[in-house]
Order: structure tokens, then C-alpha cells, then sequence
């Protein structure tokens, strides 16, 4: 807990009115959505800033008195990343949340941290241009958490993730300077590209404080393919053979048939309750190329055993497709007091056996598991209907998880694709990721921030 003289030294850099210290507001920023069990740790402060100046005081008092500064945007990362375990100061993103310039003719986007990622998607719709990265949630979560988590979605296939999106950066540093990172042009070939060292970096290396976002022409029209198949190899195979037919569609994304069923009884929107797998192909581009695309998309779902294919074209019916997918965690969580949602990747040869292997881990420790995930990039999401007071499920799933873990490394993929390590994954790092990797990684992390105030215990404990 800080001293009441540190709090007060807060409250006069920045306005009484922008510290919230009263125990019950504190709370309200102690997690995220991520949902584990433990000791919930409160912050010391939450602080509103409204400037870069105001973040830059702020760190400058912090790196002083060393204490801890844990930045948030929405809070809806699923890994802690937001959790405080060693109180601190909560750097409260949302009133700089501004659009500072929209350059069509470059087409690029400055951006505040706070600004929520749907608002710089409708902006650039304007002018017919396009900001691809969307985790489900992009309707409130910030660029600012996005660029942290480098944040991905279901049409990472086709467009990448945060980490391609994004030209400069200025950054806080722990003792509080200012940093320009990149030129802000589309190519950049100047020294080491630190912009996307601090890409994915969760907090922990600086505080962006602006961003220069790259956009994209806004493909003209879209079509979704909806397919059902019988097993789980097969949709797989579908996958797979619409890539060989040379079509890039935007999103392939996949639910498992207990994920539609769940999704169905509790958002009923005329799924198919009785296939095994079903699979979101998204095709865009112009209107021009959708039959021929559309044509051979089907084909190759047919060539694989698809039971029934459905074309949506209309808005309303391709939304519908996308809000029972995006349901999925929602509807999940209705199966029990809480629900886990997982993150893994692994390259597409090895998806099926990834799939069936958290499918039978899960059934091994007799754990409710719907799956979901972008599949066109290789990455399942287990969403796991828990109960996280009953210590006896939650050992199983602990257990589960770290099985689903090592089956992942052993396919060659990897723990995380786009939800991060935040505190939920340490643990696991370093069997994951080369041991000198994670010796450089604390040694910049040492570099950047030498009294470890910047998001401590998050990726690694040092
Ligand atoms: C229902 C649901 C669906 C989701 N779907 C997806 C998905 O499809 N794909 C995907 O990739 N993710 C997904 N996520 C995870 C999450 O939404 C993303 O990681 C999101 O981008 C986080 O944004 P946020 O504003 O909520 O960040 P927060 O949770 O507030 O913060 C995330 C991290 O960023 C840091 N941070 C925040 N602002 C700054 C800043 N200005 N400077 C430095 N660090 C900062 C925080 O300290 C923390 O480490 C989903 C989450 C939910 C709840």
C-alpha cells in the first residue's frame, strides 16, 4: 500500500479529481477478463491521464519512488495482463482517446491510446479505407491495449495482426521521456525496428502514448460461406484445400459441435446443431471475383465431405454468422459459474491432431470444453466452462491446460497466437521459447526499464 504522501504527491501532479484511491474504486480496476483464481491485489491509485505530459509526469514521480505502473485501456485481455500483484499506479487510458489526424491520401491514422479500435474502423470506412485488426471484441477494446497484445482476430489469414498495422509510435519511457519510434512511412529501413520491440510488449517496456496507424483500401464486397461437416479431419481438409485452390479467403474460422450447440441454445440463430465442425469462410475483394471465388471455395468444401453449404450475402445475414461466432465465449459462460478461454497455435498440418488432442485432454479430466478459432492461421481458442471455487475442477484444469500446452510445442506451434502471456502464462514461458531468448528478453526489458516499475511480473518475474 503507498503512503498516504505518495498518493497526495500523485494527487497534485495531476488534479485530486483524477486519482481515484477509495478502496471500492480501486477495485474496479484490479482485474480484467481474465478469469483465475487467486488473492485479488488492489491498486494504490487509479489516475485519468489526459496528455502525453500527464503520462510523463506521472512515470517520472513513479520511476522515482519506484512503484509499479500497470497502463489499461478496456481490460479485456484474458491473460491478467491488467492485474496489479504489486499495487501501484493504474494509468487510465479512456479521456485520451482522440483522433488526431486522418490522412486519406497517405492513407494513415494518428491515434491516442484510448481511442477504441471500432471508431478508427467506421473513420476510415469513410473515405473507403480499412483498419483489418479486429479481436472479437474490437467494439470496446483500445489501440493502445491492442498495439500491447499486438491483438490479432479472424481475418488475421488474410490481413495479419496489430504488429502490420502499425508505422510509428511515441512512447513513455519508464523515467518518464518522450520516444519517437519509426518514421511513419510504409517502409522503413533505418536501424533496428524498435516500434515493434514494444508491439506485443504488454506494458512492460514503455507506455504509447500515439500511434501512426497504416490503412488499407477496403475491399469492395465480402461473402461468408457457412459449412457443416461430420468430422473433424475433414473440415480440416477443407481448409487446406481451399488454400491449394489459390484462393486467400479473408477469415477461416471454426466451432466445434459443441460450441455451435452451446451458442444455438443460448443465442438461437439456425445453426446446425448436429454436425461435428463448422466453418466460417469469409471471401472479400470485388464483386467481380465473388462467383469465381465463391465457386471455388464450395468446391473445395464439397471435395472434403461438407453436409450442407450456405452462401450469405446479404449484411444481416453475414452479421448473424459473426455475432453467433463472437456469442461463442458469452454463450459458453452460461455453462457454468465461470469460463477460461485459452489461446494456442500450431501450424495447420498439425490442426486436427491439435483439436482432437484438447478435445480428449479436456474429456480426460472430465472438463466442458468448446472450441473455437481461426483456423486459416493454425490458432484453436478451448473455451473451459469451469467452476474456479471448486478446487478439485480447478486442478483438473490446470493439468488440462498444461497437457494442451506441451501438445502444442510438441506439434511445433507455440502457447499464445494473440492473447499474450500477461501473469496467467509465465510459468509456461520457458519451456516455450528458447532459454537464451528469455535471458535477452529480461535483459532489454532490464534496458528499458531498470527499476522494473513498468507492469512488473508480466511475461516473465525478473
Ligand atoms: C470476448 C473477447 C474476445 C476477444 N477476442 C480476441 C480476438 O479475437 N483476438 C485477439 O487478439 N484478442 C481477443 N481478445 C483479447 C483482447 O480483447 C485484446 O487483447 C485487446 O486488444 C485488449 O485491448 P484492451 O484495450 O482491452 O487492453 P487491456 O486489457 O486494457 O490491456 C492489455 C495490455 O495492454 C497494456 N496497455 C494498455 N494500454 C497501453 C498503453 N497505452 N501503453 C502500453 N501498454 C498498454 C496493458 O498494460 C495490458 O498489458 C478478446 C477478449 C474478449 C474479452
Amino acid at each position: 500500500m503507498l503512503l498516504k504522501n505518495k498518493v497526495d504527491g500523485l494527487k497534485n501532479i495531476l488534479k485530486p479529481e483524477n486519482v481515484l484511491t477509495a478502496e471500492e474504486e480501486r477495485y474496479c480496476y484490479a482485474e480484467d477478463s481474465t478469469n483465475s483464481k487467486g488473492k485479488i491485489k488492489l491498486p494504490d491509485a487509479v489516475v485519468f491521464v489526459k496528455t502525453i505530459e500527464d503520462v510523463q509526469r506521472v512515470l517520472m514521480y513513479a520511476n522515482k519512488h519506484k512503484i509499479p505502473v500497470i497502463s489499461r485501456g478496456a481490460g479485456t485481455n484474458m491473460v491478467g495482463a491488467c492485474s496489479c500483484p504489486k499495487g501501484g499506479i493504474v494509468l487510465n487510458f479512456s479521456r485520451m482517446n482522440k483522433i488526431l489526424e486522418f490522412n486519406p491520401q497517405n492513407m494513415t491514422m494518428k491515434v491516442q491510446p484510448g481511442v477504441v479500435l471500432g471508431d478508427i474502423k467506421k473513420l476510415a470506412e469513410t473515405e473507403n479505407l480499412f483498419y483489418p485488426p479486429d479481436p472479437s471484441n474490437f467494439k470496446v477494446s483500445t489501440i493502445g491495449g491492442s498495439i500491447a497484445q499486438s491483438s490479432g482476430g479472424a481475418i488475421s489469414f488474410k490481413y495479419g495482426t496489430t504488429k502490420d498495422y502499425i508505422l510509428s509510435l511515441k512512447v513513455v519511457l519508464a523515467d518518464g521521456s518522450l520516444m519517437q519510434l519509426g518514421a511513419g512511412t510504409i517502409k522503413d529501413a533505418v536501424g533496428y525496428h524498435l516500434n515493434q520491440l514494444i508491439i506485443g510488449s504488454e506494458g512492460t517496456l514503455a507506455v504509447v502514448v500515439e500511434a501512426e496507424l497504416k490503412l488499407i483500401p477496403k475491399p469492395e464486397t465480402s461473402r461468408v460461406i457457412l459449412s457443416y461437416f461430420d468430422n473433424i479431419d475433414n473440415a480440416i481438409e477443407g481448409v487446406n484445400e481451399i488454400i491449394k485452390r489459390r484462393i486467400f479467403p479473408a477469415t477461416i474460422d471454426f466451432m466445434d459441435k459443441n460450441s455451435v450447440r452451446t451458442v444455438e441454445s443460448f443465442y438461437p440463430c439456425g445453426l446446425k446443431t448436429s454436425c461435428e465442425a463448422m466453418l466460417i469462410t469469409e471471401i472479400d475483394g470485388f464483386e467481380s471475383s465473388m462467383e469465381q471465388q465463391q465457386t471455388s471455395v464450395i468446391n473445395a468444401l464439397k471435395s472434403t465431405g461438407a453436409s450442407e453449404i450456405s452462401v450469405k450475402i446479404r449484411d444481416n445475414e453475414k452479421e448473424s454468422v459473426w455475432t453467433a461466432r463472437r456469442a461463442s465465449f458469452a454463450a459458453t459462460a452460461k455453462l457454468a459459474p465461470d469460463v477460461v478461454s485459452d489461446d494456442i497455435i500450431v501450424p495447420r498440418s498439425s490442426l486436427a491432431s491439435m483439436i482432437r488432442g484438447c478435445r480428449s485432454i479436456c474429456e480426460k479430466f472430465g472438463l466442458e470444453v468448446c472450441l473455437v478459432g481461426h483456423v486459416g492461421d493454425g490458432n484453436i481458442h478451448p473455451q473451459i466452462a469451469i467452476d474456479l471455487d471448486n478446487d478439485e475442477e480447478f486442478k483438473k484444469y490446470v493439468q488440462a491446460k498444461s497437457e494442451m500446452y506441451k501438445l502444442a510445442v510438441s506439434l511445433g506451434g507455440t502457447i499464445s497466437a494473440e492473447h499474450g502471456v500477461g501473469k496467467e502464462k509465465i510459468s509456461y514461458l520457458e519451456n516455450t521459447v528458447d532459454r537464451d531468448a528469455v535471458l535477452y528478453m529480461k535483459k532489454i526489458k532490464k534496458l528499458f526499464d531498470p527499476n522494473n516499475i513498468l507492469n512488473p511480473d508480466k511475461i516473465f518475474k525478473l
